[in-house]
């Protein structure tokens, strides 16, 4: 038999799951030129799969970039992309009352490489920019922005940021909170975009994935990373990210509007004492809202005027939402954020990041935005 694979069909609708651990070549003509870059071929399993490389096509395309790679998880995204552009004796500032693992990550795992990381609080967003300019020094490698924040949604005035920063100090922004449908940092300035691909942009909570998308030299760097450190994504994952894509603007034009509704009602209500969505008149933000926004996605975060124990009463009651820590799927699901995520950060550090015991986290998912509502306004009455 042949060692040369007969290709079969090549008129696929459909790109299938490619699960090949390694590639052969014609001749050692085809190797070189492999190595020159004059022909996309597969090398190895840790290095190519033609699944990547068409999700990661799609996302550089969404983020509005030449380039993309595609991780096994946002964390991962991160940590390469941090790792791959920091260096000890250099500074990284970050937003830090934002997704805990990222203050995991720069606070207590870079740090021990002799990075400097420099957490500043998205909470005000002028005092950002005031606390920024102290900081930021010639020596800054990289600053780091989750906008919009997880949980409250806070936002950091981009243009700002990069009037202040240096043309060498890559400036990254983790948008999985606005999805590219709503955001899209390249057009202000970021070098790098991040998502974590698990949220919005899968949009089925069942896959875990995480994307950097940026210029061609920058994210050629990381893909060295990627190759040594060996965090590559599966071919079924990178298939099931692609295949969620496709239906990435629709469902993010629902969650807006449903996102909106959410929030008005939530507003109106009673029991309600404060609710952090930028799509309303009273986000504190507006103006950088209507500024970097185009829209502001299914995630609901509130704060109710009860106990804490009521607020408990109010999350158990709920009978729509599975309980639980992801957003952005079709599922719909609810935190108390200090029993949940938060629950083993000490008090002072919980008040510091602004979560109360009353805090809530709603994500939005494909059930009638109408049930959702009368779901929510049930439980508010029992408890
Ligand atoms: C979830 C999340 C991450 C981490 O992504 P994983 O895929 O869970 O590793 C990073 N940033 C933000 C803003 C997130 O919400």
């Amino acid at each position: 038999m042949s060692k040369k694979r007969k290709p079969y069909f090549n008129n696929n609708v459909v790109n299938p799951i490619h699960t090949s651990a390694t590639y052969f070549f014609e001749d050692t003509e085809q190797v070189i030129r492999y190595h020159d870059k004059k022909e996309e071929v597969g090398r190895y399993g840790r290095y190519d799969n033609p699944n990547w490389l068409e999700v990661e096509e799609k996302l550089a395309t969404l983020d509005l970039c030449e380039d993309a790679l595609v991780f096994p998880s946002g964390m991962s995204a991160i940590a390469t992309t941090l790792m791959s552009l920091s260096e000890n004796g250099k500074k990284i500032i970050y937003t830090g009352k934002g997704y805990r693992n990222i203050r995991n990550l720069c606070g207590n795992i870079l740090a021990k490489f002799g990075i400097e990381t420099i957490s500043l609080s998205p909470a005000n967003a002028k005092q950002f920019i005031i606390e920024f300019k102290k900081h930021y020094d010639a020596n800054t490698s990289v600053v780091f922005l989750e906008i919009p924040s997880n949980p409250h949604l806070h936002l950091v005035d981009v243009e700002e940021v990069k009037k202040i920063i240096k043309d060498d100090t890559i400036l990254i922004i983790d948008s999985t909170f606005s999805s590219p449908i709503n955001f899209l940092p390249i057009r202000w300035g970021a070098d790098l975009v991040i998502h974590s691909c698990g949220k919005y942009i899968g949009g089925h909570a069942d896959i875990m994935a995480g994307s950097v998308a940026g210029k061609k030299d920058i994210i050629e760097k990381i893909r060295n990373y990627r190759n040594v450190l060996g965090n590559i994504v599966d071919s079924h994952t990178a298939f099931m990210l692609n295949r969620s894509i496709a239906t990435l603007k629709m469902r993010i034009e629902y969650l807006n509007q449903a996102g909106l509704k959410l929030a008005t009602f939530l507003e109106s209500h009673p029991k309600v004492k404060k609710v952090f969505y930028s799509g309303l008149a009273s986000y504190s933000n507006r103006d950088l809202a209507k500024k970097y926004l185009s829209g502001h996605g299914g995630v609901v975060t509130f704060e109710l005027n009860l106990s804490k124990k009521a607020t408990t009463n109010f999350v158990d009651a709920l009978k729509i939402p599975y309980m639980g820590t992801n957003f952005g799927s079709c599922h719909s699901m609810v935190e108390q954020c200090s029993i949940f995520t938060y629950y083993k950060e000490p008090q002072e550090v919980r008040n510091d990041l602004g979560i109360s015991d009353t805090l809530i986290r709603y994500s939005i998912g494909f059930d009638n935005i109408d049930d959702i509502i009368n779901d929510i306004n049930e439980a508010l009455e029992k408890a």
